[in-house]
């Protein structure tokens, strides 16, 4: 299958949803990262997602949507799912709902569940593609499964060249981590994953705490075994580093560390916001520049687990954890 790579102007976005429309597969980005979208309620075309990322059945799948209305056509919306969507769409937030007596997403695509996760991404091109599409679209990280997600078009061309139809170029994204996930389909709210919305603001809007699932209500690292590898780079990833060898990749955050000869500094002024956009990126140039010269693996400095650290730490701590 050859991919092509479409330019973010009128004609490359018509072009994206008639692909989406007949059944194809075409990454574009969103705020958060890029996604690998496919019509939602088509089976077919859903089931070419998993095949193309090599993703487990047993991972559903989030629905994107070009509006609130839209979403809530197909779950059961709460009073406080309607809040969070006043409070925080179009943006970076996930929420799982049951879904709903006319929902239309592939049952391939919820996994079988009851639920399904729905989101409002943010960004014109997004926001544009969406509504032209007029359907909704799942929309899993664009690249292989388990490997580091896309942050700009070259990265989801280095991981799934010929197994998609295209690429809609939309850009670095803005976020650059994927988006917070509370499932608000049982008695409490529950934090799934952190992400671009932080726990803090989540927690304020929602006027409450928010139960952590087992293992992670901590922002350090926890026994590795409890966590599954995902973001995983080539080389290994050692977290919290206070000294780096010069056989070592240093990915640093703030002042660095002296030692290493290829540093890619998340950033320099400790800014979270800044760190949380350079991530992916920095994971991908140092995985290849330091395997081209040799080293053993990448070293991490320490980011602090509040606000956007928390999701920050969340993928280095995925990306540090032995391989499968
Ligand atoms: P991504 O891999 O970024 O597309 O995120 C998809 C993630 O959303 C999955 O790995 C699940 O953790 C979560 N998810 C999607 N749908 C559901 C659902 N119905 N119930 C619980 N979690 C879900
Ligand atoms: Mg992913």
């Amino acid at each position: 299958m050859h991919t092509r790579l479409l330019h973010n102007d009128p004609q490359g976005l018509a072009t994206a949803a008639a692909m989406l429309r007949a059944g194809g597969l075409v990454a574009f980005g969103t705020e958060t990262v890029y996604g690998l979208g496919a019509d939602a309620g088509n089976d077919t075309a859903v089931a070419a997602i998993y095949t193309a990322k090599g993703r487990p059945g047993i991972n559903p799948l989030i629905s994107h949507f070009a509006s609130a209305d839209a979403a809530f056509e197909q779950v059961e919306a709460t009073p406080l799912a309607r809040r969070l969507a006043d409070r925080f769409w179009p943006g970076p937030l996930t929420m799982v709902l049951p879904r709903g007596t006319h929902c239309g997403i592939s049952t391939i695509a919820t996994a079988g569940l009851p639920t399904a996760a729905v989101r409002v991404p943010a960004g014109q091109t997004t926001q544009a593609l969406l509504a032209a599409c007029g359907f909704p679209v799942v929309a899993p990280s664009a690249n292989p499964s388990g490997r580091v997600s896309p942050s700009d078009a070259q990265h989801v061309l280095a991981g799934l060249d010929g197994r998609i139809d295209a690429v809609l170029d939309c850009g670095p994204c803005r976020v650059g981590v994927e988006s917070t996930i509370i499932d608000l389909s049982r008695d409490v709210p529950v934090l799934l994953r952190p992400g671009g919305i932080t726990l803090e603001a989540l927690e304020a809007a929602c006027g409450m705490k928010l139960a952590l699932p087992a293992g992670s209500n901590d922002a350090r690292p926890t026994a590795p075994g409890q966590l599954s590898s995902h973001y995983a780079p080539g080389l290994p990833v050692r977290l919290d580093a206070r000294s780096v060898t010069p056989d070592e990749a240093l990915l640093a955050f703030g002042p660095p560390l002296p030692g290493s000869a290829l540093v890619w500094n998340l950033s320099a002024t400790g800014d979270l916001h800044e760190a949380a956009a350079r991530l992916f990126a920095g994971l991908r140039f140092l995985d290849m520049e330091g395997h081209r010269r040799g080293l053993v693996g990448i070293a991490v400095q320490p980011v602090p687990g509040h606000g956007l650290g928390r999701a920050i730490r969340d993928r280095l701590i995925r990306a540090a954890c032995p391989r499968p």
